[in-house]
């Protein structure tokens, strides 16, 4: 199919004017003129690029790309390395970040929701989250022990958990990747727990103090579900065909 095409398919489901992001969202480094094979993942380093073109991608679709607010905008090192590759093999790079985290369907969110059988996920309706931070119930009810099981199980890879004298966790507050800091938002909707992908020394403190438990199980691990998701979607919409490569992160 025209790239055109499945860029316009792709800018108005994830609705970009919406948020106020740290980066572009959409096309940000453009390549062949159609699109046919995507690879996607979860930010696109040096590893992921080179993976895309082993695997004769035209198009890389990733929560994590380039040109975040505040970096350096010159083309040098290792961002050179990156963009010559990408221009040199015409592949694609269209990133997704706030966007990807809130989608009602495809988004990282709703993904961890379903791979954790976490029940009625809801965003939490507040200007300052812009649907990144969710709620819902535990079912069956976890104690700290057993749901620190569960995310490991379910994410093979074991978090961290701050635990809490409360015995069960019923209700739940998440936000993949790096939502630590919506630790207050949390505790004001009166949770049992609050899991996120990565953790401060501060959040530790405030999860104590207030008395739930806390899980930070891996920005990696939390946001590799949105991407594949939205990559499977439009693959199977457009008749396209579509990998997931997983570059593995231990944070
Ligand atoms: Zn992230």
């Amino acid at each position: 199919m025209e790239l055109s095409a499945l860029l316009s398919y792709l800018d108005s489901q994830l609705d970009c004017q919406r948020f106020r992001d740290y980066c572009p969202n959409g096309l940000q480094v453009q390549g062949s003129a159609s699109a046919t094979h995507i690879v996607t993942g979860v930010t696109a380093c040096l590893a992921l690029i080179e993976a895309a073109i082993a695997a004769q991608a035209n198009v890389l679709l990733v929560h994590h790309g380039y040109f975040w607010r505040g970096e350096n905008p010159c083309i040098v090192g290792q961002k050179q390395q990156r963009l010559h590759l990408l221009l040199t093999h015409q592949i694609n790079l269209i990133a997704y970040h706030l966007p990807l985290d809130a989608h009602p369907v495809w988004g990282n969110n709703i993904q961890l929701a379903k791979v954790l059988q976490l029940q009625h996920p809801t965003p939490i309706d507040h200007p300052d989250l812009q649907g990144c931070l969710f709620i819902g119930q535990c079912q069956p009810h976890h104690t700290g022990e057993t749901f620190k099981q569960h995310l490991t199980t379910c994410l093979q890879r074991e978090p961290l958990h701050i635990p809490a004298q409360r015995h069960s966790i019923e209700r739940i507050a998440w936000c993949t990747g790096a939502g630590q800091d919506f630790i207050e938002y949390a505790l004001d909707a009166k949770v049992d727990a609050f899991l996120t992908g990565e953790v401060s020394e501060r959040t530790v403190h405030i999860a104590r103090e207030a008395g739930i438990h806390f899980f930070a199980a891996g920005h990696h691990a939390t946001e590799r579900y949105g991407i594949q998701a939205l990559g499977k979607h439009v693959a199977d919409k457009f008749s396209l065909s579509h990998q997931f490569i997983d570059i593995a992160n231990p944070v």
